[in-house]
């Protein structure tokens, strides 16, 4: 990949000038958590052979956000060792950085930063590195590019907040054919020899995750998935199968989530462990080569994915109700007072106690893979704005929820997923008690239009036996 066709995915959020002297270009891996088909770690590469400087590769793991418990950090953890030896096939140095307590020092970007001549980033509009974006770059006195890596058209394609599906969906096919293209990395000058930053790298193998994760002051209530390992060799074992077994049938079969036929990739696109534009190219080949369609798959995995990123790049609080369109503020406002029977508080929907059968297995689905479904979320969260007093308590508890449960929480589909509930990105329908023209789901049309009694036995059994029967072996 030419440095040409990086710029337009890089913004410089400082405007300090190439350090120099200086050992090394930084590319620091906040969301990419990879090396294969990543705009930002290209950019990097390209930025330390101008300089004629080695490249290091550097990647935390923090206890302090909200939430840490072991299922997120194992996960991210089985995630490293793949990294780690994909930074030395490429010639760059690695380090890898685990702030165990809240009391460990909190300076290893900072501390490494000092002897490189520029930072690059990932550009990614929600969770840490949103945040980071904004506080970091004012903090260093070199320059701070961010490059965005997570989708198919960069984000800055898009000139303002689109509105819904049918208004990104032409613009992102007319720009598809000159983004959907191999991917090829480019190679780096200088090997890395330099030992910096050896003091402050851990050592991680999937033999000693669960002690690294016993040693963090972080929630342990919360085991790791019985269903997801992280690691972007799991995630390509992952698309493997699902490119063999279920893209042909993805089109009939992927609202029925007892046929598991999507593709769990968001785990991993979360993470960075595999890149959507690497899944969109191998299911696209995949189709050709085999003489069906991708463009279901396609249409998620690129129009409603970046459709999210869209949102979440414009808006300024992707946790808020107050950025759906004026036609659902104007009718959640006009049922706010509608008398709600029953209502759940948090903890009873958290501990999968309400009298359906159908939205329990789904927050258990959530409790014990880390997902839920993509048909039966949407039940999920429709369901809680009914039980809730307010449709405030149910974007709080839908949000809560995720950062707790979900591998592929805090991601800009996390939000518009959530606000889609609530009408984001849909259009208004008949109006009824609560949910006013929002979009209503009932438990008899999900008990008619899919086979939710192997659903309720399979999550039952992994229930009863701690055992996911549907994960990859
Ligand atoms: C209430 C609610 C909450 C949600 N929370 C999340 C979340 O936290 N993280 C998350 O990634 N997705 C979320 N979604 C969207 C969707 O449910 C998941 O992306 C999908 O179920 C992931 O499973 P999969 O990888 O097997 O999907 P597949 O069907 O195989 O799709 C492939 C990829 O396309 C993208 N995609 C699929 N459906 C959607 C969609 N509706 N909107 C945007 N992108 C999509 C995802 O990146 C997904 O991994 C949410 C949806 C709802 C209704």
């Amino acid at each position: 990949m030419e440095f040409s066709q990086l710029e337009e995915r890089a913004r410089a959020l400082n405007e300090h000038p190439v350090r120099t002297p200086a050992n090394y270009v930084l590319y620091w891996a906040q969301m990419n958590r990879r090396i294969s088909h990543n705009h930002a770690l290209a950019y990097a590469i390209h930025l330390a052979n101008r300089l004629d400087l080695p490249l290091l590769i550097y990647e935390g793991l923090t206890c302090t956000y909200h939430e840490a418990n072991d299922r997120l950090h194992t996960f991210v953890l089985e995630g490293v060792p793949d990294t780690a030896a994909g930074a030395a096939k490429l010639g760059a140095g690695y380090v890898f950085h685990l702030r165990r307590r809240r009391a460990d020092r909190n300076d290893a970007l900072y501390e490494l930063a000092q002897h490189a001549a520029a930072l690059v980033t990932d550009d990614y509009p929600t969770f840490i590195a949103r945040q980071h974006n904004a506080r970091v770059p004012q903090k260093l006195n070199l320059p701070y590019i961010v490059v965005d890596s997570s989708c198919v058209v960069p984000m800055s394609r898009m000139e303002k907040r689109e509105y819904a599906a049918y208004t990104i969906r032409p613009k992102i096919n007319r720009l598809l054919g000159q983004y959907l293209r191999p991917f090829v990395m480019p190679k780096l000058k200088h090997h890395w020899t330099l030992d910096a930053g050896r003091h402050l790298h851990v050592e991680v193998t999937a033999a000693n995750i669960p002690e690294l994760v016993a040693s963090c002051e972080i929630d342990h209530t919360i085991l790791p998935s019985l269903s997801y390992r992280g690691g972007s060799s799991e995630a390509e074992r992952h698309l493997l199968h699902f490119l063999k077994s279920n893209l042909k049938r993805y089109a009939t079969d992927r609202n029925q989530p007892a046929a598991h036929a999507t593709s769990s990739m968001s785990p991993y696109l979360h993470f960075g462990h595999i890149s959507s534009l690497e899944v969109a190219l191998r299911a696209r080949d995949y189709a050709l080569e085999h003489e069906f369609s991708a463009d279901e798959f396609i249409e998620e995995l690129v129009v409603r994915r970046e459709l999210a990123f869209n949102y979440a790049r414009f808006t300024d609080d992707v946790e808020s109700l107050s950025h759906l369109p004026d036609w659902a503020q104007a009718t959640l406002a006009k049922h706010a007072g509608d008398p709600r029977d029953p209502v759940y508080t948090p903890a009873e929907l958290e501990l999968a106690q309400t009298h359906d059968p159908l939205w329990n297995a789904s927050q258990r689905e959530l409790r014990l893979r880390g997902k839920i479904h993509g048909y039966y979320r949407m039940y999920w969260g429709k369901k809680i704005i009914e039980w809730s007093p307010s449709p405030e308590d149910a974007l709080r508890v839908m949000i809560d929820l995720h950062d707790r449960y979900a591998l592929d929480g805090r991601d800009p589909n996390t939000y518009t997923g959530i606000l889609w509930c609530f009408g984001l990105h849909d259009r208004p329908w008949t109006e009824r008690p609560i949910f006013g023209m929002i979009r209503w789901m009932s438990y008899d049309g999900m008990r008619r239009k899919t086979n939710s009694d192997a659903y309720l036995k399979e999550i039952m059994m992994m229930e009863r036996t701690g055992i996911d029967p549907f994960r990859l072996q």
